[in-house]
């Protein structure tokens, strides 16, 4: 099987491929107040055309395909989509992003459609503070998606917490026990400066020094590094609650060296870097179901990926664009 390969030998075997780029929620770290301005429909790839570009990207050996937004679960047919994807991919790895607003209705055809596994987000068990950085939002139904994901079935759920000083850093043992409670894995992730309006230098906090807000006792202790091959993730367990947490700093500890990842947004576009704003369009290809054009492309376009992430605070860049 052919491999996609860097310039730096990097093996890249894990694409995140946006659905939509729009979203229910309008989260302040990932979106200004007003919104996006969205992505007319014709701009968006049509699923038959995404399920082509999983196809290809499979036969240059991607093992696992993320599907996330904006928020996914807004575009209709969601749940046929991915399973169609399982069919046609039975041994990919298949994971989805979420603010699990709406995941509750849709987790038993999720389930059984076989995903692997599903990332939530959520950042505060505080329902005002939830309606605060949500904008839009509502804590109580994402608490009752996330109790009926915990009993699903799906193998692995993750609990995504973006970290940020004066807003949830006090609420972290919480969110830790929260989830442990659910069998759900808590993994808190450092603010990444893409949203200049709401980024500052004040609001970032590392895991070290919320972690030393805490006031349970016991030591987290380093896990060995799991198989999970989302990269950056670093493991603790507490030497007195058996509570595990997952923590990615993307700011204060890059990964670059082990990157393995490309995205494609919803229109279709190719990044190899989310720090890198320059994006390769294969939408025609995609239109025209040109495999060999298509892959030779994205081969080509791969040999760009940056060895190293640059902080771009240009405010141009939004998760919801790129496919957090
Ligand atoms: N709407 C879905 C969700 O929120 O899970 C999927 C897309 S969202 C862009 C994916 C992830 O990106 C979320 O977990 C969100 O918290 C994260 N994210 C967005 N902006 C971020 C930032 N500036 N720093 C760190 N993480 C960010
Ligand atoms: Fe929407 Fe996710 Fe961005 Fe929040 S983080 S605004 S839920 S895309
Ligand atoms: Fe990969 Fe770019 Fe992120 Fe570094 S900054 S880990 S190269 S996507």
């Amino acid at each position: 099987m052919a491999e996609l390969t860097d310039s730096y030998g990097r093996r890249l075997n894990y694409a995140r491929i946006s659905v939509t780029d729009r979203c229910n929620f309008r989260c302040a770290y990932c979106m200004p107040t007003e919104g996006i301005q969205c992505l007319a429909h014709d701009d968006i790839m049509r699923y038959e055309e995404i399920l082509f570009l999983a196809r290809n990207l499979h036969e240059l050996g991607v093992g696992k395909i993320r599907v996330t937004g904006g928020e996914p679960l807004v575009r209709k047919g969601l749940t046929d989509f991915i399973r169609e994807l399982r069919n046609m991919l039975p041994d990919i790895k298949i994971t989805l992003t979420t603010n699990a607003s709406l995941l509750k209705q849709h987790i038993r055809p999720l389930a059984d459609a076989g995903i692997n596994s599903l990332n939530i987000s959520l950042d505060t068990l505080d329902p005002q503070k939830f309606g605060k950085i949500t904008r839009l939002g509502e804590l109580q139904p994402v608490l009752d998606s996330i109790d009926a994901a915990a009993v699903s079935g799906i193998d692995e759920i993750k609990l995504n917490t973006v970290l940020i000083r004066g807003f949830n850093d006090t609420e972290v043992e919480d969110i830790i026990a929260y989830a442990n409670e659910r069998k759900i894995l808590p993994r808190f992730i450092e603010f990444m400066p893409l949203e200049s309006d709401v980024w500052s230098k004040d609001s970032f906090i590392s895991w070290a020094e919320a972690a030393k807000s805490m006031r349970g006792a016991g030591d987290w202790e380093p896990e060995p590094t799991s198989s999970d091959d989302d990269g950056p993730a670093r493991y603790y367990k507490n030497s007195r609650s058996g509570y595990t947490v997952g923590v990615i700093s993307a700011v204060s500890e890059k990964f670059c060296r082990g990157c393995n990842r490309i995205r494609i947004s919803a229109s279709g576009n190719l990044r190899t870097c989310l720090f890198d704003p320059s994006e390769t369009p294969l939408r025609d290809l995609l239109i025209a179901r040109d495999p060999r054009a298509l892959q030779e492309r994205i081969i080509n376009t791969i040999k760009n990926k940056p060895r190293y992430g640059e902080d771009v605070r240009d405010g141009a860049l939004h998760m919801s664009n790129i496919g957090g």
